[in-house]
């Protein structure tokens, strides 16, 4: 059966690098995206993520903190951001972030607080700071993952710091790693459709390099499905890929489908929403080019529960968490739950015939297998 796959595929060739665990290369890559062979595609992608976990399928039962969703930048893909005076815009006070943790750890039992937001002038920057040792506060035990680089790069410029010393002052209130966030699509003609005005490529990587330096782990990720072309998300891989041969600090990848609810880039530029197939395919060709990056997340927040069920079978190790709170990927319009509980998560995951196994973002420990 697996024979007769390979032998009649077009991508015969890849089937033996990947069986001889050989690096797929750029133009790999991009026949893989424009091949129609699906089957093929997923099978591939299983086939190198049993190799690595077997029947495990990994998450987190973690809290989503977005402290402020006031922001200067602008980007057209964002649902989420409010300009500065614009209705709807808040600003969590540290009681009110402190409350909520301490709730999310007492009713679910959370061992992670993810935190993400806008970059708002209006606050002082210790304000951002104090995010950080207002959480261990609850609970020194909580893994805190806080701050895309584009934050950080922001907080270095406010505070006329280097985006290092952000990284220490951060890491001493008790930061243990970096979200993958504001990595959009790495190709500077893309960014300057969607999002002029946020940090380049260079930058972003820069960020990370600097806290994988400082042993602060983190996670990557790629925004696709609106005006990228097969090429840009290639490339932004091979980027990634090249970051982690250098420094081995990434965790995992995360790609984010783009939602085209409640923000204007559809209407500026021909931006579309995915579909399943290139979902899959995107999760598949991340777990065939990545050999260097453990774990393949597939939100189940971005995609929806049934197609991040079917992903499991298409590269994807990791499936998300609870995200109790998750406000990003709704206000964009994804259709999925607000959040799920621990037991649903782990429901859904062993209907498939999978392992759960609950981490916290370093995959430094199991806590669970149920
Ligand atoms: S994506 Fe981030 S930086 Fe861009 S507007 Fe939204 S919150 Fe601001």
């Amino acid at each position: 059966m697996i024979s007769l796959l390979k032998d009649s595929s077009e991508l015969k060739d890849i089937f033996e690098k990947i069986e001889t665990g050989q690096r797929l290369s750029f133009q790999d890559g991009v026949r893989l995206f424009k091949s129609r062979e699906l089957t093929a595609i997923g099978y591939l992608a299983n086939h190198v993520r049993e190799r690595i976990h077997g029947k495990k399928v990994f998450y987190n039962n973690y809290l989503n903190l977005n402290p402020t969703n006031v922001c200067e930048v602008a980007c057209l893909f964002c649902s989420f951001a409010k300009l500065p005076g614009e209705e709807g815009g808040y600003t969590m006070p540290h009681e009110e972030i402190r409350e909520k943790v301490r709730c999310a750890v007492e009713m679910n039992g959370i061992r992670e607080v993810h935190i993400v937001g806008g970059l708002n002038n209006a606050v002082p920057l210790d304000y951002y700071f104090d995010i950080v040792s207002t959480v261990k506060s609850v609970n020194r035990e909580l893994f805190v993952k806080a701050y895309t680089a584009v934050e950080i790069d922001y907080f270095a410029k406010r505070g006329q710091m280097s985006c290092k010393d952000v990284l220490v002052e951060l890491k001493n209130r008790g930061l243990d790693g970096l979200p993958g966030g504001g990595a959009e699509i790495f190709s500077e003609n893309i960014r300057k459709k969607i999002c002029i005005k946020k940090m380049g490529a260079r930058e972003w990587l820069d960020v990370h390099r600097a806290a994988h330096e400082l042993d602060i782990r983190s996670n990557c990720t790629m925004l696709y499905g609106h005006v990228e072309d097969v090429e840009d998300r290639v490339d932004h891989i091979l980027q990634l890929r090249k970051l982690q041969d250098e420094t081995g600090g990434f965790n995992s990848f995360i790609p984010l489908a783009y939602h085209d609810d409640n923000n204007p880039l559809a209407r500026y530029v021909e931006a579309r929403e995915t579909d399943g197939i290139t979902d899959l395919k995107v999760y598949a060709i991340s777990r065939l080019l990545f050999d260097n990056i453990f774990h393949i997340k597939g939100y189940w927040t971005t995609v929806g529960i049934k197609l991040a069920q079917v992903a499991l079978s298409f590269g994807v190790d990791d499936i998300g968490g609870t995200a109790f709170s998750e406000k990003i990927m709704h206000a964009a319009g994804a259709e999925s739950p607000v959040e799920l509980s621990r037991e649903e998560l782990v429901e859904l995951i062993k209907k498939n015939g999978f392992q759960p196994c609950e981490v916290v973002s370093s995959y430094d420990k199991i806590f669970s297998t149920q």
